[in-house]
């Protein structure tokens, strides 16, 4: 599980996507998501 961010080392944090039925790790520093296998899978929009 990846709790922290790669990049930054600021935690990530849990968001869970009813769609897609998982939780992706949102970091609000970098403004992306991973999965679970530490995947960049989303960018977060501000
Ligand atoms: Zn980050």
């Amino acid at each position: 599980m990846s709790l922290f961010c790669e990049k930054c080392n600021n935690r990530r944090l849990p968001k869970w996507d009813k769609v897609e039925n998982k939780t992706k790790w949102l970091c609000e520093t970098c403004c992306n998501y991973v999965d679970d296998k530490n995947n960049i899978i989303d960018q977060y929009q501000k």
